[in-house]
């Protein structure tokens, strides 16, 4: 069987794996001039190796399985990080303790669990009040809001429930030499079946074939998948269009808004991770490969709000001097400042997708299932796994076993949810 890919982030990447070691044929057309999507790892300071940041996804957390097997398949090895993604220094905020917010938050997942998952995440803060410290749970909710990209008054109860939220202390790791790692070794391997430069601009489907249309070529295949972000997805064209199931899904699904910043350091630094809790960001040093501390300042924050409060769009200038304030026992090369934003990136249009009060159960099967010959990967359908590397990958092998079955005759081709 002839399979096209579209898309070659972790999640189209995979597929492409996986259905070429079954024996089918591939292509995979990439808008970029690089593989990776979300994943770019970069030099910050051109010649020197000890600076490679993350400029979109970064932390390797708590039962990356499938990553840890990837990595591992391709000779890559991890960065424990020194400093834990899970436990950040509360700043800026009313004067609270780690054990206060890690006991708030226990307070808020059982609210949160006791209410319809669609329940707005204010009505469980609100019902919080009385149980816990108000300095905590705003420490929390400037947590929960970064992490999830998304204000509170957006976000649903269901979003607290995720299974990578965690209060105590765990290691946090990376790729040794960046995380992309992993999508140039898959590229690697695949070949010539990896097309850069070509952004797919309309599907036709049916049962049995594929056209996918770039501004160049027409190629017609007997499967494909789409892998882009869903923000992208919700923009192209399909003919016939896709059944109403599947829009409505699409349209109600959360969309998250992040960005990211990062400095040179001019002194070397101890590994750290601080929240700023007000201005709704964090801010992290950590160690690399060589055990010691990158001389990089890292910061992510998240939510239309946060974002535009630190005036991302227009450049570094703001968000560094709110970090410089945040960090006086740092010094850093603010003049090398580097922000880097997803949601007005085409290939993109979002940093990753955000579980919202719109959003009905049923949702997750509506935006896995294929319709015709055309199936759908990407991080926004790996259920508990969404808005995550290890989501990505994930949803990469199950659309791959997907294809495989339907081509074994193992499996009906799931035309509905
Ligand atoms: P993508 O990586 O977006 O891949 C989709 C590909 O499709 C892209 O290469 C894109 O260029 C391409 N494409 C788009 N349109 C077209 C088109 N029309 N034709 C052809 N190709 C097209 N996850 C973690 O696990 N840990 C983290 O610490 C973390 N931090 C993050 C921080 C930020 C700022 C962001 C933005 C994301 C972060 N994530 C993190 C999430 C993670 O990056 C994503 O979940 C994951 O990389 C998504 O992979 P994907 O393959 O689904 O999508």
């Amino acid at each position: 069987m002839r399979v096209g890919v579209v898309g070659a982030g972790f999640a189209g990447l995979m597929a492409a794996t996986r259905l070429r070691e079954a024996g089918h044929e591939v292509v995979v057309l990439e808008a970029r001039d690089r593989v990776g999507g979300r994943v770019w790892s970069q030099r910050l300071v051109a010649d020197d190796p000890h600076t490679v940041i993350e400029r979109g996804a970064e932390f390797v957390l708590d039962g990356y399985e499938v990553m840890r097997r990837t990595a591992q398949d391709l000779g890559l090895s991890f960065a424990d990080m020194g400093m834990s993604y899970y436990v950040r220094e509360p700043v800026g905020g009313l004067p609270t303790t780690h054990q206060e917010i890690a006991a708030c938050a226990a307070v808020v997942a059982a609210g949160a669990a006791a209410v319809p998952w669609s329940t707005p995440l204010t009505k469980v803060l609100a019902e919080a009040t009385s149980a816990v410290p108000a300095s905590a749970l705003q420490a929390y909710t400037s947590r929960v809001v970064v992490t999830n990209a998304c204000p509170e008054d957006r976000l649903s109860a269901a979003a607290v429930t995720d299974s990578t939220v965690a209060f105590e202390k765990r290691p946090s790791h990376r790729v040794v030499g960046g995380n992309q790692s992993i999508a140039l070794g898959l590229a690697e391997r695949l070949d010539r079946a990896v097309m850069l430069r070509s952004a797919v601009q309309a599907i036709s489907w049916g049962n049995d074939e594929v056209r996918l249309h770039s501004s160049t070529d027409e190629i017609v295949v007997d499967d494909a998948v789409l892998a882009v972000p869903l923000a992208v997805a919700r923009e192209m064209s399909f003919d016939p269009p896709l059944p109403a199931w599947k829009l409505q899904a699409w349209e109600r699904a959360g969309i998250g808004h992040a960005a990211k910043l990062h400095a040179p350091l001019l002194a070397p630094t101890s590994f750290s991770a601080v929240q700023s809790v007000s201005d709704r960001y964090w801010t992290w040093t950590a160690t690399d490969g060589t055990g010691e501390v990158q001389p990089v300042i890292n910061a992510f924050s998240g939510s239309g709000p946060a974002l535009a409060a630190l005036q991302v769009e227009a450049g570094p200038r703001t968000w560094v001097e709110k970090v410089a304030a945040l960090r006086p026992d740092l010094s850093m090369d603010a003049a090398k400042a580097i922000v880097t934003t997803w949601s007005d990136d085409p290939w993109s249009r979002e940093a990753y997708s955000a579980m919202t009060v719109d959003v009905e159960q049923g949702d997750a099967d509506c935006l896995v299932s294929a319709v015709g010959a055309l199936h759908f990967a990407g991080e926004h359908t790996a259920g508990d796994w969404a808005g995550l590397m290890e989501g990505a990958l994930r949803s990469g092998e199950r659309v791959a076993a997907e294809i495989i079955g339907k081509s074994t005759g193992n499996q009906r081709n799931p035309t509905s949810p």
